[in-house]
């Protein structure tokens, strides 16, 4: 392996060379959406920015050498009360059901959409709450947990007082614990210990979804949040894998807790070697946030009319989000679609783009290089318009096929709408073929065949009642 790799690490807060545990098994885990409403534009950012990582994983390491984890959480308080409000009259189960099938469904679709990939392997919390229990035994086995009044607490300064090899609490965030417990709020629920000790596990009622719970605790219950990433990521990817991955807001809690969780667990000094988190997205110079009345959600934009006063292809919203280096805030706004957009249309103006198959062109080395320098969009992009000025027709579509950014739709437009000059060159060179098949000049009509098909032309030859060759022509799709 030649490449080189860097990545922003969010643990040593430095670009770092990255160096897979295991390069022929290369192993990222990403959070995923809680599926109880419509996914915004701004959880479309981690979704983009970490397929554009996994499609370069792929690149660097083989297709079938990098396993992509990215959940989907169907349990949490948030789903109860969807569920509640929107199916009033149905058992809360079966409610609970509807509200994450079909949430689930339209993230699907609309990250297919915006060109995602699907990951390797997406699980669901419902199916591995024995996994958390095991975790959850195991903590408190090793004295980082408590039980009280039927829930399960995470114990960071049991942690810390551990030491050793595992990690220290607040090393993520960067922060110290002592200010964390001093900073607190009062009004801490009366069965922790500590203000900054986390639920593993708390009680459900009869009509809330429960399951057995763990540690002899009678009665059902279920998990919090962060015990579930620690469940499936160790489910899919071991007790230490390579990348783990999400927007800049779940560094705290969330993902110092992942790490407590797992490290004490598992008795490791990480959970993952690289954390990587995307900036957040803005709206117009403001924070995106439904009382504010700015809150668009990726339906909305590519299915609506509700921004800017039009839908916009996926594609579109793709590029425009990867004008900016995934660290950086992104102020959001209708002219930078608008000129994600014209970008777009140009670089799918090329005669006969549609119909070139770059199935075996290579990536060019530009853009894989400028995505190792820690996802470099920006100069990724500027090669994109490099070989775009070249007239580069193969290097441009294999890089945007690989990106996720070609689409047929802006391509086939322009080929359908072929200029009356590209006409009458097609119709000289059926002539000429006509002609070379007279004098049964074979290679000659071969020639002229698959010049007319790199310029996107398909041919078809038939014969007239009196038996001359009549040749039709479309537009290869
Ligand atoms: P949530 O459903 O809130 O857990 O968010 C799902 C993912 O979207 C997480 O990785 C969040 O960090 C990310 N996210 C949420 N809001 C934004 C935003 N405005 N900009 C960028 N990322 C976001
Ligand atoms: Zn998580």
């Amino acid at each position: 392996m030649t490449k080189t790799l860097t990545l922003y690490n969010t643990l040593s807060r430095s670009k770092q060379l990255f160096e897979p545990i295991d390069p022929a098994q290369v192993r990222m885990y990403v959070c995923g959406p809680t599926v109880y409403d419509y996914a915004h534009i701004g959880n479309a950012r981690p979704v983009i920015v970490f397929d554009v990582l996994f499609r370069l994983l792929r690149a660097i390491y083989g297709q079938s050498h990098v396993t992509y984890v990215r959940n989907i959480t169907d349990v949490d308080d948030k789903i109860n009360e969807r569920a509640a409000r929107d199916y009033p009259d149905a058992p809360l189960n079966e409610a609970i059901r509807k509200v994450t099938e079909s949430t689930a469904a339209q993230f699907h679709r609309d990250v297919a959409a915006l060109g995602c990939l699907p990951p390797t392997i997406e699980p669901r919390a419902t199916d591995h709450i024995d996994d958390m229990r095991h975790i959850i035994e195991r903590l408190v086995a090793g004295g980082f947990a408590y039980v009280a009044e039927g829930h399960v607490l995470f114990s960071p300064a049991a942690m810390d007082a551990k030491g050793g090899a595992l990690a220290r609490y607040g090393a993520l965030a960067n922060r110290s614990l002592d200010e964390m417990i001093a900073g607190a709020r009062v009004d801490v629920a009366p069965y922790k210990k500590e203000a900054t000790d986390f639920v593993l596990w708390k009680p459900s009622k009869p009509e809330e979804p429960g399951w057995p719970s763990p540690c002899g605790i009678s009665g059902h219950g279920r998990p919090g949040w962060h015990i579930e990433c620690s469940a499936m990521s160790w489910k899919h990817l071991g007790e230490v894998f390579d990348i783990h991955g999400g927007g800049i807001d779940l560094v705290f809690p969330h993902h110092e807790n992942e790490v407590a969780q797992s490290t004490c667990a598992f008795g490791h000094s990480v959970m993952a070697n690289i954390f990587m988190h995307n900036g957040f997205l803005q709206v117009e110079g403001q924070k995106m946030s439904k009382s504010l009345g700015n809150f668009i959600t990726i339906h909305q934009l590519l299915d609506t009319q509700d921004f800017g006063g039009r839908a916009w292809p996926g594609a579109v919203l793709r590029l425009a989000m990867l004008r900016t280096h995934y660290r950086q805030p992104i102020d959001f706004t209708v002219k930078a679609l608008e000129e994600a957009e014209a970008t777009m249309q140009r670089w799918h103006e090329h005669d006969g783009f549609a119909a070139l198959d770059v199935s075996n062109d290579p990536v060019p080395e530009a853009v894989i290089e400028a995505l190792s320098d820690d996802l470099n969009t920006s100069d990724m992009i500027v090669h994109l318009h490099t070989l775009h000025k070249n007239g580069d027709k193969a290097g441009l579509k294999a890089a945007l096929v690989f990106l996720g950014l070609y689409s047929d739709a802006l391509a086939a437009d322009r080929s359908h709408d072929l200029s009356d000059a590209v006409k009458a060159q097609v119709e000289s060179l059926i002539a000429a073929r006509i002609a070379a098949r007279g004098q049964k000049n074979w290679a000659e009509s071969d020639r002229l065949r698959d010049q007319l098909s790199e310029m996107g032309i398909l041919i078809m030859d038939s014969k007239a009642a009196d038996g001359t060759l009549v040749t039709t022509w479309e537009v290869k799709r």
